[in-house]
């Protein structure tokens, strides 16, 4: 087997709520406001990255009066640390792959802890006084398209596992050799015929990972 890479969602894969969700509703435009929205998003009235702009849009607040409470209300997966350990240990390159933002994912993610892991997100600019503004990494429909870092991975001669959750990964699903799947995603896949494991926890990705001979043996060290 060709060396793996594994590449993961953040918000709702890693996080156990979606941390933009999360913003828009408490500090933002609110509850009805981010649901209005989700409408416009499934309907593809508005494109996803057109979404989160406008909820970024109706935070005004410094970033660091927010950090305190994602920090208090957001948790990751417990068994994140794990896979990303074994990941470093066995020389296998894990990237987050994320339509939210870097300066969200770092507060969990946190680069001295994790120095191996690569995120690759889009960036905030949290204005105060207009409302964050949003720095999208591509053009396209999600502001990030996750498929891109898979092909590219793919052309390099990589084995691609990804694991996802909901809109944002239905691209880079397509695209991965194998893909781990919760949420929406689920459905998703089904209906698309691309096959997929169903998964809760990390702790049960990395068990899988481990107990299988082709991964296992493809890495190294
Ligand atoms: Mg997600």
């Amino acid at each position: 087997m060709k060396n793996i890479h594994i590449f993961s969602d953040f918000d709702g894969t890693i996080t156990d709520q979606d941390t933009l969700v999360f913003l828009a509703s408490t500090l933002g435009g609110g509850t009805e406001m981010v649901q209005a929205i989700g409408r416009l998003i499934r309907d593809n009235t508005i494109s996803l990255r057109d979404g989160i702009a406008a909820e970024m849009r109706s935070i005004r607040l410094p970033f660091s009066e927010v950090e305190a409470l994602l920090r208090e209300k957001v948790r990751i997966d417990p068994g994140f640390a794990p896979l990303a350990h074994w990941c470093q240990n066995h020389g296998i390159p894990l990237t987050v792959l994320s339509a939210g933002f870097h300066q969200i994912i770092d507060l969990f993610i946190k680069p001295d802890e994790f120095p191996r892991v690569e995120v690759l997100a889009n960036s905030l600019n949290p204005d105060p006084r207009a409302g964050w503004q949003c720095v999208f990494r591509d053009g396209t429909e999600f502001g990030h398209d996750k498929a891109r870092a898979l092909q590219a991975a793919g052309k390099a001669g990589q084995y691609t596992i990804f694991i996802g959750d909901g809109l944002s990964d239905r691209s880079a699903a397509h695209v991965a050799d194998e893909v781990f799947a919760k949420h929406s995603l689920i459905q998703y896949c089904m209906e698309k015929k691309i096959p997929f494991r169903e998964f809760e926890t990390f702790d049960g990705i990395l068990a899988e990972l481990q107990g299988r001979e082709d991964i296992v043996r493809s890495a190294r060290g």
